[in-house]
């Protein structure tokens, strides 16, 4: 199959948007809601308005741009986020919008026909490094959140993703929906460049659960307190640890404990109190619903043998997704079409897509992310390959709206 999109065009966008919110120290934030974010958002608007395309931001700071099909009904949208986590990378969200503007800046440029509207979507806050939850943006425009509640979310200092979007000037009053929804993204993990693979075909995103857990025991003397007489809750914490890493490991699931903190937390000093977060994934429902009931129950049999007392808050659920069969194979078809090696692979990482998953026909592309790395600066994709999966990208759009 013949390239459509000018490759050129897309790689400069992407340079262009990846210089947006690098500081002094040569770190690039941009979270959302943030200088960074609003600049970056300045830019998208203003190629979405040159390449002729129908502005609209929501009351939630999404922003899209649309291009009318010729008959009436909701639009297809492609999108992805350009909020960043802190000292982020290039390509993480912003492959996504950018590919699907090409896209749009291709298909309006060289009139191609589609039948129903397009649109290139920029989801606000999907990271959720400053506003909980993540996905923020998405989940209201599908109605999974209520406006006044991602309003009100609040940043470490207290400031209101409301506030923010008022400030930057991005609380808009457009409405749309969506009929269908593709997302094009980095892998973020190690996979395909693994296998050396170039296109995954993403059958679903990870469900997941997480919870907060303190176990307060009692600290004492490190020098004079017999083993069998402590009540040590890093013991009782190491203990789920184990016992959860095996049982996700069996599993093909995810275990992990990301923050710890010991009180007192001196070299001599058992502890007294231990805080620590939980995150489980499992691509499979069945799978993620045991171990989440499997879990709870080894937080309190840990806390029962070292004699601590817990305190266990779940802090987030989704279940696994997946994605339409019918969507699956369009990007396959089109992967292998292109004559691209390709694989269908689950995600494990969350992105705006999950929230479309369960309501409209959805997909998602992705292409090698070099040594697995994300979410951090050497964050790095083969921007040949990114061309490619743009391609497909527009291959599916223009497939969709008109069937
Ligand atoms: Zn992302």
């Amino acid at each position: 199959m013949e390239n459509r999109l000018n490759h050129e065009r897309l790689i400069a966008s992407l340079e262009e948007l990846g210089k947006i919110g690098v500081g002094k120290d040569g770190q690039r934030n941009r979270l959302a809601l943030s200088d960074g974010d609003k600049a970056a958002r300045d830019l998208l608007c203003k190629w979405i308005k040159e390449a002729g395309l129908d502005l609209k931001i929501d009351p939630i700071g999404n922003i899209f741009g649309v291009l009318s099909g010729t008959e009436d009904g909701d639009p297809v949208i492609a999108g992805s986020h350009i909020d960043t986590v802190p000292n982020a990378g290039m390509f993480d969200g912003c492959v996504g919008v950018l590919s699907a503007l090409e896209a749009l800046r291709t298909i309006a440029g060289k009139k191609l026909p589609h039948r129903r509207s397009l649109a290139v979507a920029a989801w606000t806050n999907e990271e959720g490094s400053r506003f909980l939850p993540g996905v923020l943006g998405s989940s209201v425009f599908v109605g999974d959140l209520p406006l006044e509640k991602a309003l009100a979310a609040r940043d470490f200092s207290g400031v209101t993703a409301g506030d923010e979007l008022a400030r930057i000037g991005y609380a808009g009053c457009d409405t749309l929906k969506a009929s269908a929804y593709m997302e094009f993204h980095v892998e973020q993990g190690p996979f395909l460049d693994a296998q050396k693979l170039e296109i995954g075909v993403v059958t679903g995103i990870t469900g997941l659960s997480r919870w907060d857990v303190t176990y307060k025991g009692e600290a004492n003397h490190a020098g004079t307190t017999p083993m069998n007489l402590r009540h040590d809750p890093l013991v009782a914490a190491s203990k789920l640890h184990l016992a959860m890493s095996a049982a996700a490991a069996e599993k093909n699931a995810v275990f992990t404990v990301g923050h710890v903190e010991v009180s007192p937390g001196a070299v001599n000093v058992v502890p007294g109190r231990t805080f620590f977060t939980i995150d489980l994934r499992s691509q499979d429902r069945t799978v993620l619903d045991e171990l989440h009931v499997r879990c709870e129950a080894e937080i309190r049999r840990c806390a029962r043998e070292e004699g601590v007392d817990v305190e266990c808050i779940p802090t987030d659920h989704s279940d696994p997704v997946s994605f339409a069969p019918g969507m699956i194979e369009k990007v396959e078809r089109f992967a292998k079409l292109r004559g691209l090696s390709n694989r269908r692979m689950g995600s494990g990482a969350g992105h705006d897509a999950q929230v479309f998953a369960p309501r409209v026909p959805t997909a998602m592309i992705f292409v090698p992310s070099i040594g697995g790395k994300s979410h951090c600066p050497e964050e790095l994709s083969d921007m040949n390959l990114i061309c490619q999966g743009a391609e497909i990208l527009t291959d599916c759009l223009l497939e969709l709206a008109n069937e």
